[in-house]
């Protein structure tokens, strides 16, 4: 299993245990994401619970043959990718909604993108079959021929469970489908020891001050622990489960909305416990000011000329990247010869191509992700140039293929030259110098600021 579905590396194996699979619910707009969402907590509340007032609190469990799941009640993969962009995890699972009635739409791709950029397992819900135009069988053969998501039935390892978010229809085979899915991934956490996760929502409430809701993803959370999230911190006066009965203690996977931080804290920051109330205020503090700072300053682009440095560097093995092309037709040969593109153990992967302007999703999916946008034909809209811009996001376009291809080979080569002025990455100052026979002068220097790469020119 993917390493960070036990997100917690630090802690022994032995220590670990089995947590409920965290869901999200992905698709195309109208598909019945939300409607998803409502039948499945209405069909799965407890007994004896129902008609009570249940809250949105970002996140809910259910409860199917004794076993959790927990669902992420914001739909769509902009809330998913936003918190990845942050560094946490989103989702152990994906649930992809597709209409059967509408089938594989540009959003059902780009979702799909997102969860396999993320390394998500992907369970897929063919929704509104109670529909009279639902064709479920032309949809199973879309999603098998245009985004390889091949049905179990057909011999693939899709699990493809037809639904209906009006009647019901499907819905415990889904969550059904969830868990088998979760029995083959090592969904794991370490409950015994200081909690830690993510926060799904921060928002102020009246009469009760910051609120925010915690997902638990490593440890136990209770009730005086003090958290620090984020650039807020506080003791937990009181947390809340999602029907708003007050509790003392949460589990990993477990989501609670918790009084006492002095902030609201932002959805898709961290939260952790630590022990003294000292130590929490000024870890804040500290944040809170590199974050003024890294505001003062514009985001560091990772470029197309940065792969290789990156390789070199031993960080990742991978050019990733988003295409967009102009035409259907462009887009098998621009895919499948970027994709061949290999040198020495380097290679590239796409994580998403798709026909049309590259749009703010694009810029979102490879800032979350370390990826570099190709266009061949088309351009940057204006908000994803923007957002391009203020993440640091690196937009090539192309109009002849070999051109691309050319790039491409050559930043992995380390050979790309540079379609910018130079750009100062580090400063350092020269503190010594030695000389070293048919060697030349070393510089014994101190970075002032930035970094210093090897190859790079000084
Ligand atoms: P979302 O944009 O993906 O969250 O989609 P919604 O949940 O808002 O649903 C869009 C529309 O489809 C709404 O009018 C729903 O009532 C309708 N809808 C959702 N699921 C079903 C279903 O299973 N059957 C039928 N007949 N309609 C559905």
């Amino acid at each position: 299993a993917p390493a960070w579905r036990q997100l917690y590396s630090t802690e022994e194996k032995s220590d670990l245990e089995r947590r409920p699979p965290v869901v999200t619910i992905l698709g195309h707009v109208d598909h019945g994401k939300t409607s998803l969402l409502d039948k499945i907590r209405q069909t799965n509340v407890q007994e004896g619970e129902a008609g009570g007032i249940t809250q949105h609190i970002g996140a809910y469990q259910v409860e199917h043959d004794n076993r959790v799941v927990t669902f992420l009640d914001t739909p769509g993969h902009e809330a998913f990718t936003a918190m990845r962009s942050r560094g946490a995890a989103g989702a152990d699972i994906a649930v992809l909604v597709v209409a059967a009635d509408d089938g594989v739409m540009p959003t059902t791709r780009e979702a799909l993108a997102h969860a396999r950029a993320a390394g998500v397992p992907i369970v897929v819900a063919l929704n509104k079959i109670d529909r009279n135009n639902a064709n479920p069988e032309y949809v199973k053969q879309q999603l098998a021929e245009e985004l390889d998501l091949r049905s179990d039935e057909w011999g693939g390892d899709t699990l493809v469970v037809p639904v209906s978010a009006k009647t019901g229809d499907g819905i415990e085979d889904l969550i059904e489908a969830i868990l088998l899915v979760a029995d083959d991934t090592e969904i794991l956490a370490n409950p015994n020891t200081k909690a830690a996760g993510t926060v799904l929502e921060g928002r102020m409430e009246q009469g009760r001050g910051p609120v925010a809701t915690l997902l638990v993803q490593n440890g136990t959370l209770h009730t005086g622990d003090i958290v620090i999230a984020g650039t807020s911190h506080g003791r937990i006066k009181a947390m809340f489960d999602e029907k708003g009965k007050t509790v003392k203690e949460a589990k990993p996977s477990q989501p609670v909305s918790v009084m006492g931080l002095d902030d609201p804290p932002h959805a898709g920051d961290m939260f952790e416990v630590v022990k003294d109330i000292k130590v929490a205020r000024s870890t804040t503090e500290m944040r809170q000011f590199e974050q003024d700072q890294a505001e003062i300053q514009p985001a560091v682009a990772f470029t197309l000329e940065d792969a290789f440095e990156r390789f070199q560097a031993g960080e990742t093995k991978e050019l990733l990247l988003v295409i967009k092309v102009d035409v259907d037709g462009s887009l098998e040969p621009v895919v499948q010869s970027v994709e061949h593109i290999e040198v020495a153990d380097f290679n590239v992967r796409v994580l998403h191509a798709g026909v049309g302007n590259i749009s703010e999703d694009d810029v979102n999916l490879a800032n979350a992700s370390g990826a570099i946008i190709i266009g061949f034909n088309v351009h940057a809209d204006t908000a994803a140039a923007r957002t391009a811009e203020s993440l640091g996001v690196d937009i090539r376009s192309y109009n002849i293929i070999y051109k691309l291809i050319e790039s491409v080979e050559l930043a992995l080569k380390g050979l790309l030259e540079p379609e910018y002025a130079d750009r100062t990455i580090g400063v350092a100052e020269v503190r010594a110098l030695f000389r070293v026979p048919r060697v030349g002068n070393i510089a014994g220097s101190y970075v002032l600021d930035g970094t210093i790469r090897r190859n790079s020119k000084a």
